[in-house]
């Protein structure tokens, strides 16, 4: 009467349960391992788990059973870590992988004389699901956070914390460090002519144009505000930032997007002030932001559609005119 009232309440639970004798033979096997293994108790008996699980040889599991059975030592065995460990399905009779159970392990040595070790298995499949869903979630929410909507490139807050991590480094390193800030010419007037859509659509597509440019180290452009982009160029002294900011700017101008009310031509043009230092001790990144803020007025007083360097010693540089080509990056940039 208590042996069948134990076997009841074993079969009852929902969760796995296996004992072992000394050698490690299967004594007990409840209903839920019948249900998620479709191996009968008669077809297990007296037979090793490795005999049983032939895929789960030289894994922690029978690790854990050989440490329980000889050296009393319990173990738990996270699902993540385990999926593949035993062919049990999540779903009775669904035998496809990737329904394969994510098995909580807990195996514990008993003192019994004849069952010296309890396996118990839960099943923590749908948990394991989730959780990867809401890392998947928020992996994305994080991005999201930081791309601007209209553009997809980086927003301000990604620029902010790009720059903040680019200048630490170039202080660090004692190397230097450049800023573009770009901003679209006459736009006002362009939104006025053609209206707030067009406007958009042109926003999206000089940002396009921007990135096509971009060094294939991956630097990282964002949106400063309205019709501002900025890019931080980490190991790029004077005339390498220089050198990309004359190639955005042809990029630009070569989408040959009409503007039918710019003071400057006929096409929207893009105007760039650029700014590069090795920062000091007493440097910060607002530093680098004012002196290429300050370069991109001079860039629109001399007329737009240019490029203009101010650099640490607020000397101003025109930027002459530069082929369309590659920017050749040295390899220690890379
Ligand atoms: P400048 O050459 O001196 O830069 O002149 P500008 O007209 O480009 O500069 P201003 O600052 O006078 O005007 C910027 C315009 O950009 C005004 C604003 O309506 C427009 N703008 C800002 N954000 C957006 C946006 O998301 N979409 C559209 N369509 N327009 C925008
Ligand atoms: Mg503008
Ligand atoms: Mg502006």
């Amino acid at each position: 009467m208590h042996r069948e009232f134990s076997q009841q309440l074993l079969d009852h639970l929902q969760a796995g349960i296996i004992l072992l004798d000394r050698q490690g033979r299967v004594l007990a096997w409840n209903a839920w391992m019948v249900r998620h293994s479709r191996l009968t108790l008669s077809e297990v008996a007296a037979k090793r788990l490795d005999e049983v699980f032939p895929d789960a040889q030289h894994t922690r599991f029978l690790d854990a059973i050989e440490q329980a059975l000889r050296f009393r030592l319990s173990s738990m065995l996270a699902p993540g870590l385990n999926a593949a460990v035993l062919p049990l399905d999540h779903q009775p009779g669904d035998r496809r992988l990737v329904r394969r159970m994510q098995p909580l392990i807990y195996v514990t040595p008993m003192s019994e004389a004849s069952c010296a070790c309890l396996i118990q298995i839960q099943d923590m499949t749908a948990m394991v699901r989730r959780e990867r869903r809401l890392r998947a979630q928020s992996t994305q929410l994080i991005a999201t956070t930081y791309r601007d909507a209209l553009t997809g490139v980086g927003n301000r807050r990604r620029f902010d914390h790009d720059l903040s991590l680019s200048f630490s480094d170039a202080q660090n390193k004692q190397c230097p460090l450049a800023l573009l800030m770009i901003d679209i010419d006459d736009f006002k007037a362009y939104n006025d002519c053609l209206g707030h859509l067009k406007g958009d659509e042109c926003l999206i597509q000089v940002a396009t144009a921007l990135r096509e440019g971009l060094r294939q180290r991956g630097d990282s452009l964002s949106r400063y505000g309205g019709e501002e982009f900025a890019l931080p160029l980490p190991e790029a002294d004077r005339d390498l930032a220089c050198t990309i900011a004359e190639r955005l700017r042809l990029l630009v101008e070569g989408l040959g997007l009409p503007h039918p009310n710019s003071r400057v031509g006929k096409l929207v043009t893009v105007s760039i002030g650029v700014s590069a230092m090795v920062p000091e001790g007493e440097h910060s990144p607002s530093d680098l932001i004012s002196q290429a803020d300050q370069a991109l007025y001079q860039a629109k007083d001399e007329g737009r559609n240019r490029c203009v360097y101010i650099g640490a010693d607020l000397h101003v540089v025109p930027v002459c005119p530069h082929p369309l080509g590659p920017i050749a990056v040295p390899s220690s940039r890379r």
